[in-house]
């Protein structure tokens, strides 16, 4: 094999086309040079393509995954006493997870350090979600990040320039040659900015269903045992965990409707299935962290912090040390608010027999929650409230959801597509579960699992 200075990036894209399995020196080779510009992107596209049809072995995905961390700044929070935690989820559809786990975690004391995302095709993201919330900043650089984790042990804010650098190139070179729905390409991508924010125990929320990337379970296994091995061969410990996204998570989709059901969450309040979703992320991070023995013990933990208050204390600090009005979990009223509601009713009596979240998610890109474009702005007060969900039962004129819109033409073209989003039966459907799988927790207790 050559050195360094003798590598072409033809050959190796010409090796990865024909299968071959790339060393260390390649990969590195190639991530440095796309990411100095040496490499452009005609190349760069060809060789992700390559990847695409051709796979990567796990020691190359984790090759790639440190070249890409590497490629920027690597925060150091060595000095901050603690196991240091973060939390993704690869995307869904009212995943408001964040927003109330990272609090629940950094009340656990555990610090903890996120980088977080703005909406990702049809997926909402945390960033847009924190943004309604009146002064609340997301562009900390990496020192303020670790300097606001020393004082208050918590912070989330967006991927800067220094950080990941060949991820933010990489990524955007995917969305247009068809290469973002590709295992080892998304391993790397994830799990590159959580090594690079320096957490020591990372939790992955794996999405399975209508709503995610990952249309299948077994997809989302491969992905989650891809991720897994990754933390393993890096030194960080990490698990996922496999969770459903047939349909949204919670009731709230669209930005302010999900904060502020994140806070009715954190008060004691919230939907079932995001509560259990948080204890379940939650108690496998305190695992991770030692500081539970169990996934039932963790679970219990985290149920303990939300009944004494202390995540919503938490999230009251952090909104305060990132510039917001931390009055807002005392009363949510003061996020943005739509001009106006309607109701979308029932057409028929039974149950839901489905609740196909692309779909709903697709209604709130109508009404304007997402982004049309790079760079838009979404309309952070708009969205909607579901009130009837799988496995419901409905009678005609029963209200299935309300609609939050900026006018009444958006708001019909949006009842009309969310109307498409639910299916009917006369028979109660099975329920679905939650949590699929947990990957990464086998060798350790996990309780009543
Ligand atoms: N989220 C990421 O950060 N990267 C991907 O490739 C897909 C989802």
């Amino acid at each position: 094999m050559p050195g360094r200075a003798m590598m072409r990036a033809y050959d190796v894209i010409r090796k990865k086309r024909g299968g071959g399995e790339l060393s260390s020196e390649e990969v590195g080779f190639l991530i440095e040079g796309y990411t100095s510009g040496e490499v452009p992107d005609s190349q760069m596209a060809a060789f992700l393509m390559a990847v695409y049809f051709q796979g990567m072995t796990a020691r190359e995905t984790s090759d790639l995954t440190m070249a890409m961390a590497r490629s920027g700044r690597v925060l150091n929070l060595s000095d901050i006493p603690g196991v240091k935690v973060d939390k993704h989820s690869t995307g869904g559809v009212g995943d408001k997870t964040t927003l109330v786990l990272a609090p629940l975690l950094a009340a656990a004391g555990l610090p903890v350090v996120k980088m977080s995302g703005r909406s990702l095709g049809h997926t909402g993201g945390t960033l847009d979600k924190l943004e309604s919330i009146p002064g609340f900043s997301t562009a900390l650089d990496p020192d303020q990040m670790v300097s606001q984790v020393r004082r208050v042990g918590i912070a989330i804010a967006g991927q800067t320039a220094d950080l990941v650098p060949a991820d933010k190139k990489i990524y955007a070179l995917r969305d247009i040659t068809a290469t973002v729905d590709c295992i080892p390409l998304i391993a790397a991508s994830v799990m590159s900015k959580k090594i690079a924010t320096g957490g020591d125990a990372i939790v992955l929320d794996v999405k399975a269903g209508s709503g995610a990337f990952m249309k299948t379970v077994p997809e989302a296994v491969e992905l989650a045992q891809t991720m897994v091995e990754i933390g393993k061969r890096t030194g960080r410990r990490t698990a996922a965990v496999v969770t459903d996204m047939e349909q949204p998570l919670g009731r709230a989709v669209g930005n302010a409707l999900e904060v502020r059901e994140a806070i009715e969450t954190l008060q004691g309040n919230g939907p079932e299935d995001l509560v259990t979703l948080c204890k379940t992320l939650g108690g496998t991070a305190l695992v991770l962290a030692d500081k539970a023995r169990t996934l039932d013990e963790g679970e219990g933990l985290i149920q303990a912090l939300i009944d004494n208050g202390s995540g919503l204390e938490k999230l009251r600090e952090l909104i305060e040390a990132q510039g917001g009005n931390s009055r807002v979990v005392d009363d949510v009223s003061i996020l943005p608010v739509a001009p106006i509601v309607v109701p979308v009713e029932s057409p028929t009596s039974g149950w839901v027999t489905r609740l196909d979240a692309f779909q709903v998610a697709q209604t709130t890109m109508v009404l304007g929650a997402g982004r049309s474009r790079p760079g838009a702005s979404p309309d952070l007060s708009v969205g909607i409230e579901l009130r009837a969900k799988t496995g419901d039962s409905v009678a005609p004129g029963s209200i299935l959801a309300d609609i939050h819109a900026r006018d009444a033409r958006s708001a019909e073209s949006a009842a009309d597509l969310l109307r498409e989003a639910y299916a009917f039966g006369a028979q109660s459907p099975t329920p679905c579960a939650l949590v699929h799988q947990i990957v990464g927790l086998e060798d350790t207790v996990t309780g009543g699992q």
